[in-house]
């Protein structure tokens, strides 16, 4: 499944191959996604320009002309391809007046595609409960410190919960609660001020570390997924069960929380 920085990735790409463009055609193949593809509304969008392109958590949004936003979500296994060709599980193909094809491929079918007003976005029922942007300016250690005041779950959790905050995947959350010290079965309620803001800090740089990891690869790429595996590189604790603490040589260990796997040390982490 891709995660935030592998979906910021895949809106730089958008970005560069897409954004002035015309559409001039929309071909629904299979509208059966998590909601049916709205075809008569997507052709509302021919002959219209896309004038911007932006991320909200893992949601893609492609603003056009005539005022209506186009939302993308990858789901499992969504791909966004740009190199012309047709695939087997291929759903929706945007043609642009350039002759530039975006097609739509999900072969586990759990993506979306919607549309609604520019305007009314903040309100669309997928949209207005996100929490906050780890990467934009409310993610401060005064908001967080709001958030998690009132939460009796573990801050493992509430890292994770995308009506608190978005786009912390498994894998970033047991990366930047080893980074910051912190277990990942406190109590989000209980963390001190210092904790949060090394937290905040961590969240970021971990991040961060993997848009670059992402960014490095993307020249030339027309499939855009987010399961190419460019973020799978030297992680600290993550996929680490049994092997040496990388500050203290203790051996990292694993736990489930709410089903998904945690690792983390129980020696630096407190
Ligand atoms: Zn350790």
């Amino acid at each position: 499944m891709p995660e935030l920085p592998e979906v910021e990735t895949i809106k730089k790409a958008l970005e560069q191959n897409l954004l002035d463009q015309t559409l001039s055609a929309v071909e629904v193949l299979n509208p059966k996604l998590r909601f049916k593809v709205p075809t008569k509304e997507l052709k509302a969008l021919v002959d219209h320009k896309i004038i911007s392109i932006r991320r909200r958590s893992k949601y893609l949004l492609l603003d056009f002309s005539n005022a209506l936003t186009l939302i993308i979500h990858l789901g499992m296994t969504g791909r966004l391809l740009l190199d012309g060709k047709s695939y087997k599980h291929d759903h929706v193909i945007l043609t642009f007046k350039s002759g530039q094809r975006l097609t739509y491929n999900d072969v586990r079918k759990f993506g979306l595609i919607d549309i609604c007003q520019s305007g009314d976005l903040d309100n669309h029922k997928l949209i207005k409960n996100l929490g906050i942007e780890p990467l934009e300016s409310k993610f401060t250690k005064a908001n967080l410190k709001e958030i998690f005041s009132n939460k009796s779950k573990s801050i493992k959790l509430a890292i994770m919960d995308a009506n608190l905050v978005v786009g912390v995947g498994n894998i970033y959350a047991s990366e930047s609660l080893f980074e910051s010290k912190i277990s990942p079965l406190r109590q989000a309620s209980s963390l001190k001020e210092f904790e949060i803001e090394n937290l905040r800090k961590a969240i970021i740089k971990t991040l961060k570390a993997a848009l670059k990891a992402g960014g490095s690869t993307l020249k030339d790429f027309k499939h855009l997924s987010g399961d190419s595996g460019y973020f799978q590189h030297s992680f600290l604790v993550y996929d680490r069960e049994g092997q040496a603490c990388k500050n203290c040589k203790k051996a990292i260990i694993r736990i489930k929380q709410q089903g998904r796997s945690t690792f983390y040390c129980t020696n630096c982490q407190k």
